[in-house]
């Protein structure tokens, strides 16, 4: 048996969705794709691509001729590193899945085939415990409601013997408080299926959402936790994945302020291990620029920590900092202030997030990364610059996930092989380093 079977047995960061593979969404669509309202596609596709496909065709062809059909289907729905890391890009090719899912003559069946066969591909793979995340937009209390009920219902089911499958409900950014009322009454109303819904996730774009706009909502959480131990929802929070609107101290104080505001598991959080070198070339003036009110959040965060920062090298020049926050509460927050990078200032991020890393790990807080999402929708421009050197060098708790096995047609296996073949970890010391993942599952406050 491989050193590295636990880590592969157990995954941690993934969305059914993604999970589908081409010939799932075909096998899933070839009765009904003719009546299916493909906009929602369609116009997002040709937005991020200059191209409108034609989604009836696609599947016309693919089920009539398997083997050129099929290779069209896939080049429209299989996301590579061609396609550039460009999460506009990503959401088109997923809303190949979200159209068809949202069909609503068929959507309660399309809902059960969906987790289904994610949770048979996994059971193939070998995979033994499993964490689903899953979220939809566009929800009313009752479809958000019977959608997550549905999917929580298959994976009690499936639980048995030795595989454990388990339920994260993705709140939508903008409307969480409202979403984390219905996740409560959904276990309210059907308690059986507390064992299987183990959290709460916050997933899709996060630019325009900064962490401290849930601290009120997180409050209620842990609050809700403590009284009610047995029925304890988790956090996993994907932050520090997409962050071209803001510096990158920014960005690696939005991770930051996530773990400190109790989330167990951060996804992705590569502006804590892409080097700040590469992080600003990877697009023209990238990162120089951002909101004066993300500015002034920076600056009450440099001045709150401004011992803890020194101890790592980071200089707090405090005087300046208050003369510049006078300066901006003139201007609108909207606006927009620009900072250019300079060596000294790129070697302090570089310490920035050696502060944050040290931080979560006297948090315990667990970052998941996920080497090819990374590569191909976190901006991550090869694998010698992935976060995942920094984390390894580093203590922080580590797991690794496949997040879209489907899309990305590569399964936790492959992304954990991945690490061995681009890092200098032997085998022996990854395994060792990863450990169990399953140490950090949740549900742990319900021990207590
Ligand atoms: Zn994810």
């Amino acid at each position: 048996m491989s050193p590295l079977h636990l880590a592969k047995t157990c995954e941690l960061h993934v969305h059914p969705g993604g999970c589908l593979t081409a010939e799932d969404l075909i096998e899933l669509g070839r009765d009904f794709y003719e009546d299916i309202d493909w906009t929602l596609f369609t116009d997002t596709y040709e937005k991020a691509y200059g191209i409108r496909p034609d989604p009836i065709a696609l599947y016309r062809d693919a089920i009539s001729n398997p083997t050129t059909g099929l290779t069209e289907f896939k080049e429209h729905y299989i996301y590579t590193e061609k396609d550039g890391g460009d999460f506009g890009r990503f959401k088109a090719k997923f809303n190949l899945i979200t159209s068809l899912l949202k069909h609503p003559p068929k959507r309660q069946d399309l809902i059960i085939k969906m987790i289904s066969s994610a949770q048979d591909r996994h059971r193939k793979e070998g995979i033994t415990f499993v964490e689903y995340r899953c979220g939809c937009s566009d929800e009313t209390r009752d479809t958000f409601i019977n959608f997550h009920r549905t999917q929580a219902q298959i994976l009690s089911n499936a639980s048995q013997n030795n595989t454990t499958a388990r339920y994260i409900i993705s709140l939508r950014r903008l409307t969480a408080q409202q979403d984390y009322e219905w996740v409560q009454e959904l276990i309210d109303e059907t308690p059986e299926l507390i064992p299987t819904i183990v959290g709460i996730d916050f997933a899709d774009i996060e630019e325009g959402y900064p962490p401290k706009d849930n601290r009120a909502l997180f409050q209620r959480v842990h609050k809700d936790n403590q009284e009610c131990p047995e029925r304890a929802l988790e956090i996993t929070y994907h932050v520090g994945e997409s962050y071209f609107d803001k510096s990158l101290e920014s960005a690696i104080r939005w991770c930051h302020e996530a773990a400190e505001m109790g989330v167990r598991r951060l996804g992705h959080a590569i502006a804590l291990g892409l080097d700040p070198a590469v992080a600003i070339a990877r697009r023209p003036d990238v990162h120089a620029k951002e909101r004066v009110s993300e500015r002034l959040d920076q600056i009450a965060y440099d001045l709150m920590h401004a011992s803890e920062l020194s101890a790592f090298d980071i200089k707090v020049n405090a005087s300046a900092l208050q003369t510049e926050r006078q300066t901006l509460k003139n201007r609108a927050p909207d606006e927009i202030v620009e900072r250019a990078y300079n060596p000294q200032r790129l070697e302090e991020i570089r310490n920035r997030q050696q502060f944050v890393l040290n931080r979560l790990t006297q948090l315990g807080t667990v970052i998941e990364t996920c080497p090819t999402s990374n590569l191909r929708i976190g901006g991550v421009p090869d694998p010698a610059h992935h976060p995942i050197h920094t984390f390894l060098k580093s203590n922080v708790n580590l797991v690794i996930g496949a997040d879209d096995p489907g899309i990305f047609d590569s399964p936790l296996a492959s992304e954990i092989d991945w690490a061995i073949t681009h890092t200098n970890w032997t085998t022996e010391a990854l395994a060792k380093r990863l450990g169990d993942p399953r140490r950090f599952q949740l549900g742990s406050l319900r021990l207590s």
